[in-house]
């Protein structure tokens, strides 16, 4: 199994900034996963997991350890469908795309994953931060998921056991070691004209509201209990704010985004743009917003 070193990062990610990987392997095999661990283990490194990097935000310093992405052998998904139940079953690798699983599930007439269709993430990623748009969530549709665990023992986790809530997931805390390997989903037949007119609407809806041609990580920041993080941002007059001309700015189309113009900005200004908006919500609101990007990477 080929281990790269030095790999700029930048390019994979939908932010368009952040340094190099250290170490950098793409495993076609679970075999060729658990040779990365080892070596990991071996060299007394981190690692870390990337889906489709669209949620996160890698330091300008790189990561100091081994970036793993899973080649296109991961990225299978197949569809079964009993009509007896009224149901179709999806059984998808981590490395599929989620807007793949929902045009599939709308070409097979299956409903419920409308919504994933214009999301960027990985299944894998999906998972992980349980993904979510107008009102659908992975954890509506998933039931069960596999993962690797620290001991390197394939396991398979109910629905119930992934403890799924609003951009969280198990995979965040205690199986914080774990990689997911691929899920199960089911979805209910539906209506194919109906699903697909949703689809439509949903994917307009985006391209109206969200500035998806625009590098960023979509939604910046979670949104608080009771509240909506744009809506915040928008009182404190932060639309279309930017601290320099870096090209990090508050998106002037959706103030949930954080954008980085040309992808001209480096990850410290994305930070500090996102810093700084996060304390003047919390001084002229009393909402303290919380990242929904992860960060990867020393930021110090
Ligand atoms: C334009 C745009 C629009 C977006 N719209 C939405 C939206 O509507 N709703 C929404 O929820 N999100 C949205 N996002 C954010 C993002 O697409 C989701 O969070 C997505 O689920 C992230 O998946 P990913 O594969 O890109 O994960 P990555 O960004 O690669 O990783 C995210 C986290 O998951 C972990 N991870 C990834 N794969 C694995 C694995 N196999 N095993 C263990 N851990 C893993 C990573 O370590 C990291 O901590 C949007 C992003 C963009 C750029």
């Amino acid at each position: 199994m080929q281990i790269e070193e030095n790999v700029i990062l930048k390019e994979f990610t939908t932010f368009k900034c952040g340094g190099p990987a250290r170490y950098f392997a793409r495993p076609s095999s679970v075999e060729e996963l658990i040779e990365c661990i080892q070596f990991c283990k071996k060299e007394n490194i981190d690692r870390v997991i990337l889906g489709a990097c669209s949620n996160v935000l890698i330091s300008d310093k790189g990561f100091d350890g081994m970036v793993i992405r899973f080649d296109e052998n991961f990225a299978n998904m197949s569809i079964s469908i009993d009509t007896d139940r009224g149901v179709g079953v999806i059984d998808a690798l981590c490395g599929a795309k989620l807007s793949t699983l929902g045009m599939q599930a709308m070409k097979q007439g299956l409903t419920g994953a409308e919504f994933a269709c214009g999301i960027p993430g990985s299944i894998g990623g999906a998972i992980f931060m349980n993904a979510g748009a107008f009102g659908g969530e992975i954890k509506d549709i998933v039931t069960s998921v596999d993962y690797i665990d620290s001991n390197l023992v394939l396991q398979t986790l109910d629905q119930q056991a992934c403890r799924f809530a609003y951009r969280h997931s198990a995979f965040m805390d205690e199986l914080k070691d774990a990689i997911i390997l691929g899920a199960r989903f089911e979805l209910k037949i539906g209506d194919q004209d109906q699903i697909k007119t949703c689809v439509n609407e949903l994917r307009q809806k985006r391209v109206l509201s969200q500035p998806v041609d625009v590098p960023s990580a979509g939604s910046t920041f979670k949104r608080p209990c009771g509240n909506f993080a744009a809506a915040l941002i928008q009182e404190c007059e932060l639309k279309g704010f930017k601290l320099d001309e870096s090209g990090a700015q508050v998106s002037p189309k959706h103030t949930g985004f954080i954008v980085n113009n040309h992808g001209s900005a480096s990850a410290s200004d994305v930070k500090k743009l996102i810093k700084y908006v996060s304390n003047k919500v919390y001084k002229d609101t009393g909402v303290r917003l919380e990242p929904e990007v992860r960060y990867i990477g020393d930021f110090d």
